[in-house]
């Protein structure tokens, strides 16, 4: 019997890495490229933020695919969403993790050179100013067409909603990895950091759920950098590889 356990041990120890073999069909990994069609998202020297997200959403489809994840996508190609439209798949049974994907903006121009970085956030309330105004932008656009959706409700889901916990460990083990990777190949790229902000994509979405502001389109170096292959290639990888983490440490946790 002892020597059952113990060889289980060892394979679940295998399993846990992360490495080739691992299998992830049972997975569903639900990516959402923020804004489209007529909503650009941030827009700075011809840089817009929906044609940047859905370029490195097209890379996560890919990276995913080939680690053996099933993948949707709620959008790829240039159309607007309303807001059921993004989160109604995440609510599927299989559906382990929503991710939405945008690019981050400020508005004082004497800024554009200083303000960069990326972060990663989950749904929560704060009193931070800084995130709840990235929030306000990103819920600015996100809200349109979505008439029957009271602000009260949505408001109401924000208090109570589900998943903080898991989000949270989400959200760090992205960031993590997005960092490593990007660190690794480029000087000077900044740590945002994980932080919890009122998103309200993420409000719908009943399974662990993060935004990724991938960099700071305002900031002449990150847009130059964003807009580049190898760039965005970097930043899904390390998505991946945050999402592989953190789904290995979940089945650890629930004990399979
Ligand atoms: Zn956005």
């Amino acid at each position: 019997m002892t020597k059952i356990i113990a060889g289980l041990g060892a394979l679940l120890v295998i399993t846990g890495c992360g490495g080739p073999g691992v299998d992830r069909s049972d997975s569903l990994i639900v990516i959402d490229a923020g804004h489209g069609g007529h909503d650009s998202g941030a827009v700075c020297e011809g840089s817009k933020e929906k044609d940047v997200v859905l370029q490195i959403t097209k890379k996560l489809y890919k990276e995913f695919k080939s680690e053996g994840y099933r993948v949707h996508l709620t959008r790829n190609s240039d159309k607007f969403l309303k807001l059921w439209q993004r989160t109604r798949i995440a609510d599927h049974k299989d559906a382990k993790v929503f991710i939405s994907i945008h690019a981050n903006a400020i508005g004082n121009k004497n800024r554009f050179n200083e303000v960069e970085g990326v972060e990663t956030y989950f749904l929560q309330k704060t009193r931070d100013e800084r995130s709840q105004r990235i929030a306000a932008r990103e819920n600015a656009s996100v809200l349109q067409g979505t008439d029957k959706l009271s602000k009260d409700v949505i408001i109401d889901a924000v208090l109570n909603g589900p998943k903080i916990i898991q989000s949270h460990k989400l959200a760090i083990d992205v960031q993590h990895n997005i960092m490593k990777n990007l660190n690794g190949k480029y000087k000077g790229v900044k740590d945002g950091g994980v932080r919890p902000a009122p998103f309200y994509i993420l409000v719908g979405a009943s399974r662990p759920s993060i935004l990724v502001e991938v960099g700071y389109i305002t900031n002449p170096k990150e847009r130059q950098r964003l807009s580049t292959s190898n760039y965005q290639e970097e930043i899904a990888e390390g998505i991946v590889e945050g999402v592989n983490r953190y789904l290995d440490n979940r089945k650890k946790e629930v004990g399979f």
